[in-house]
């Protein structure tokens, strides 16, 4: 019997690996402020590459990335159009309306999803009474629809109607290779009607921290201002770049694998009398299962404090349901170890 936890509770929490320390370790540095870091300049270009565009800014965290693409994009009294449960509106403390003075509209739809149409429907007309429809904003994976990855097709049409439009379309990709690795498009080929994309490495790819706004050459010039004013600059910022190069050098295609141990998870959570996984849409599962918890077993408050308690670290995500996610350092042994402790807490509740 080990006693070591097995944290389900979000994909941020994997430690570098020996070779990614030592990645970190031998990258040469510099003054990322001065304007001459070689690793975060090398991660810059290369992230860039990854997603067809002209040029990146590694940043603090996802929500920094998403905050400068709007702060760049946007004047005060703007609009963007998102899906009600998107991050920028849930967990970026207001920021859209702090920073840049923006309005968000949330669009409904299944799994943090919406249609071509909706955005058509959403957009004002240009008149002096209205708001200014200025940007629209997808989030591939999509972690409040329990991780659901878009269509191509889906999202190419929600562009069509940005571009008629003359808005922004930016894409808040925090797990975007978690959506190519289960959808089957690329980096790029998914990129490519987007405006600005952001990507994280510090959330299935490993990296402890940082993430990275991608557009064209002068967008990403404005952002790096605004970083320096949201007192994101800095300076030897090559350790960090350096874990996220080995990240995606090594840890992209393995997302396979988290994404075989959440279905695997999802499926023993299904042979739990009380408890059922959602299924994702187009089947594609990537690393988040969410699960419904039969009220006769109790709340999900309750249950994930107990799964935690006994060694199966969740959190409840609203009163009926809970999250887990997977990620690097869970296997599918420590799959079937908690499926083990899951089942034994249930049977405990019900007694
Ligand atoms: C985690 C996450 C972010 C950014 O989070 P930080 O903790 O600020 O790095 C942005 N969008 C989504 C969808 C996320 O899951």
């Amino acid at each position: 019997m080990t006693s070591k936890v097995i944290d389900l509770r979000s994909d941020t929490v994997t430690r570098p690996t020996d070779a990614m320390w030592e990645a970190m370790r031998s990258a040469p540095l510099g003054d990322d402020v001065l304007g001459d870091e070689p690793t975060v300049q090398e991660l810059e270009a290369r992230i860039a590459s990854t997603l067809g565009k002209e040029a990146a800014l590694f940043t603090p965290s996802g929500t920094m990335a998403n905050q400068l693409a709007i702060r760049s994009v946007c004047e005060g009294g703007d609009e963007i159009i998102a899906h009600h449960d998107n991050h920028i509106i849930h967990y970026e403390t207001g920021g859209p309306a702090a920073l840049s003075g923006c309005m968000v509209l949330g669009l409904d739809g299944p799994s943090g999803m919406f249609e071509a149409d909706q955005v058509a429907g959403a957009v004002r007309a240009v008149d002096d009474h209205h708001t200014r429809s200025r940007m629209v904003a997808v989030e591939n994976s999509h972690n409040r629809g329990g991780g659901a990855a878009w269509r191509l097709e889906d999202f190419e049409a929600i562009a069509d109607v940005a571009e008629r439009h003359g808005m922004h379309v930016h894409v808040d990709g925090a797990r975007l290779f978690n959506a190519c690795v289960a959808a089957g498009y690329s980096p790029a080929g998914f990129a490519r009607r987007a405006d600005t994309v952001n990507v994280c490495f510090s959330k299935g790819l490993g990296a402890p921290v940082g993430s990275a706004l991608v557009g064209s050459r002068a967008l990403i010039a404005r952002a790096r201002r605004f970083r320096k004013m949201f007192g994101g600059g800095m300076r030897q910022a090559g350790v960090l770049a350096a874990a996220a190069i080995h990240a995606l050098d090594h840890h992209v295609d393995r997302l396979a694998t988290d994404h075989a141990n959440a279905r695997r998870l999802a499926e023993g959570i299904d042979a739990v009398d009380g408890l059922r996984a959602e299924v994702p849409p187009h089947g594609w599962r990537t690393n988040i299962v969410f699960f419904h918890v039969d009220p006769a077993i109790g709340g999900a408050a309750d249950l994930a404090a107990r799964m935690t308690d006994a060694g199966v670290a969740v959190y409840d995500f609203d009163p009926t349901r809970i999250r887990a996610v997977t990620h690097l350092d869970v296997d599918a042994d420590d799959i079937d170890r908690a499926l083990g402790i899951i089942a034994e807490v249930v049977a405990t509740s019900r007694s």
